[in-house]
């Protein structure tokens, strides 16, 4: 089946949420302009009026934290300029989901994740990546810790244009809300249900299934083999307490989900040990993505347990992930109008290409 890729055309669920689906059709048509050209995002070391370039410190709100020290920083965490929530409560009302207005109420901060310009994830050291996702850890908990209103904290990154990124120093995002965002819910929730008929969690179900589960489907009629199927494809990259996979049912073509072998539902307790190889595991997936599709642009986002009491009893079923997803098109009015994602490429073939890249 890896010589030779058979068209592939079939709509695949989402198991972890089954709203959310996604139409694999390597068949050509579906998406005529594939590919068009993405603005490219800047790569330059330093820029004299950047805000997030050292020296021009002066010309942000001031630091939140950052690491290792205040004068000599790697990592470094400001106030947003430009806040989504502020934590005046009585800024104006958000629109979460269908109709539902909620007190905006919350914390906006932006890490500078790297002194250098445009350097791009793959392109940072183990250390460094060690030490930014200490500083996601250390804002979760801190947001979490100041306000008991604060029901969760989420941390994500737009890199590139074509993801949205506003300043083009590399940079990711903290928003600490008032709401559990919708996604983060559904997941939660769906994945309860899950364990509540399984007594398994559904994330380490699908770890166990891509690092073990063949399958071969035979014709009814002659008993011939007609497809086999072999989930250790989804497999990108495994590392001693990290695995990165393609998802069966990718919403965006080259979409890769980061998440620990062992069962952990809240990021905050990551140990050091596991911080090692998740900066490995992380720095190696983006290698690989940048390879493949030639110069990565994507955002990514942080999926782990709410801290409220609602969700308390979810710690065995909810499995904490990194989301990526890499921007490489735009939606087509199909897309739109259906809410069906559509993938041109079959996400076994795109695991395939992303194995096959040689690391240093
Ligand atoms: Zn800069
Ligand atoms: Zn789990
Ligand atoms: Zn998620």
């Amino acid at each position: 089946m890896t010589d030779q890729p058979e068209a592939v055309r079939e709509i695949r669920i989402n198991p972890i949420l089954p709203s959310e689906s996604v139409l694999v059709s390597t068949a050509r048509g579906m998406r005529p302009r594939k590919n068009e050209e993405l603005a490219p995002r800047d790569s330059r070391k330093h820029v004299n009026r950047c805000p997030f370039c050292t020296g021009n410190e002066h010309m942000t709100p001031p630091t939140v934290a950052s690491s290792p020290s205040e004068e000599n920083w790697s990592v470094r965490v400001v106030e947003n300029l430009y806040p989504v929530l502020g934590d005046d409560s009585k800024s104006s009302n958000l629109v979460f989901g269908l109709q539902q207005a909620i007190d905006g109420y919350g914390r906006h901060e932006v890490i500078v994740d790297h002194p250098e310009h445009g350097i791009a994830i793959q392109d940072m050291s183990e250390d460094h990546l060690f030490r930014l996702t200490g500083v996601y850890r250390d804002r979760i908990r801190e947001l979490y810790k100041a306000d008991e209103r604060i029901q969760y904290v989420l941390v994500f990154k737009n890199f590139g244009p074509a993801a949205g990124a506003s300043i083009p120093h590399t940079h990711s995002q903290v928003i600490a809300m008032p709401v559990v965002p919708e996604n983060v819910y559904n997941e939660v929730t769906h994945s309860r249900k899950y364990f509540e008929k399984t007594r398994q969690c559904i994330f380490c179900s699908l770890i166990d299934e891509a690092l073990t589960f063949e399958a071969t489907i035979y014709d009814r009629e002659s008993g011939a083999v007609r497809r086999q199927f072999n989930v250790g494809q989804y497999v990108i990259e495994r590392g001693e307490h990290f695995v990165a996979i393609k998802p069966f049912a990718s919403r965006y073509e080259w979409e890769i989900h980061i998440l620990p072998l062992l069962h952990r539902s809240d990021f905050v307790d990551i140990s050091d040990e596991e911080r090692h190889d998740l900066a490995r595991v992380l720095k190696h997936s983006m290698t690989r993505l940048d390879a493949v599709i030639g110069g990565a642009q994507y955002n990514f986002f942080l999926h782990s347990i709410p801290h409220n009491n609602e969700f308390s009893h979810c710690n065995d079923s909810y499995h904490w992930h990194l989301e990526i997803c890499p921007r490489t098109s735009i939606p087509t009015g199909f897309e739109l109008g259906s809410g069906l994602f559509v993938s041109t490429i079959s996400p076994e073939q795109a695991a395939e290409q992303l194995r096959a890249v040689e690391l240093e």
